[in-house]
């Protein structure tokens, strides 16, 4: 579904992303982790080309992502981004949120659109709060508002970048809940995140990065049993420290 080959990544003299490559499998859930820095969030973002990348090729669903010509915009609407921050249109209602894209896109009726939104919300729990806006949600329900407003556009793979670092405690874990019902019905995820519990209990693969490089990808019994590189074990004792 996504594969990364060769790519390098440069802002300005910086070498961010260093000869990457690695491919993630229709369905495949993997987790990206690393210390900060470590260019998770550019090797995201370069998927649906929110960075461009110097070298190397990115293919989504066959698609040459860095192709020139490329429909950027028809192209990222099909890829789910769920960001740290929530970013929805405060100045919509969370159902409004969600069938903005769907009708003006994909030029759903604006019926099916509200339909289609009204069982994503389900989805999610919040049917009932589809009337509301989101200053009036709090954090974890605005979140879980993004990622039924990613799911509204029928993608076929979801991106997510931190999605949990920006709530407070208790909200965590509804979130991680919503992704792991994602991951359990066979959705291609790529997620940047530090919850490890997360990481066991549905990655297929870890990818650990550190200084652009992809020091380890195994699967999470073998990354968090048996880290092969001092980085990695680094990473991860600091980790339990903390
Ligand atoms: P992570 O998400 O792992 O914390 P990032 O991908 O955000 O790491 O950043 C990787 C490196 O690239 C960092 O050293 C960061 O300072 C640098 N970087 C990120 N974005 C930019 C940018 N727009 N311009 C210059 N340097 C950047
Ligand atoms: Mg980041």
């Amino acid at each position: 579904m996504i594969a990364f080959s060769g790519v390098n990544k440069w802002y300005g003299d910086y070498h961010a992303i260093v000869d990457f490559t690695a491919e993630v499998a229709k369905g495949e859930v993997v987790v990206v982790c690393g210390p900060s820095g470590s260019g998770k969030s550019t090797l995201i973002r370069t998927i649906n080309r929110l960075e461009e990348i110097q070298q190397g090729t990115i293919r989504f669903d066959g698609q040459d992502v860095h192709a020139p010509g490329l429909n950027l915009n028809q192209f990222r609407s099909h890829i789910g981004f769920v960001f740290q921050q929530f970013n929805l249109f405060p100045h919509l209602s969370v159902l409004d949120n969600l069938t903005l894209a769907p009708t003006t896109v994909l030029k759903l009726s604006a019926t099916a659109a509200r339909e289609r939104a009204m069982q994503l919300l389900d989805r999610v729990g919040l049917a009932h709060k589809a009337a509301a806006h989101p200053g009036q949600l709090s954090g974890g329900q605005q979140q879980r508002v993004a990622i039924a407003r990613a799911l509204a556009m029928s993608p076929p793979a979801m991106l997510f970048d931190e999605p949990t670092s920006a709530l407070d405690p208790e909200m965590v874990g509804e979130v991680l809940q919503v992704m792991k019902s994602l991951a359990r019905d066979g959705m291609t995820m790529v997620c940047v995140t530090h919850e490890m519990g997360f990481a066991r209990e549905v990655a297929n693969r870890v990818w650990f990065m550190d200084a652009g490089r992809l020091v380890e990808s195994g699967t999470p019994g073998d990354f968090f049993q048996r880290p092969k590189s001092p980085r990695a074990q680094k990473f991860l004792s600091d980790l339990r420290a903390h």
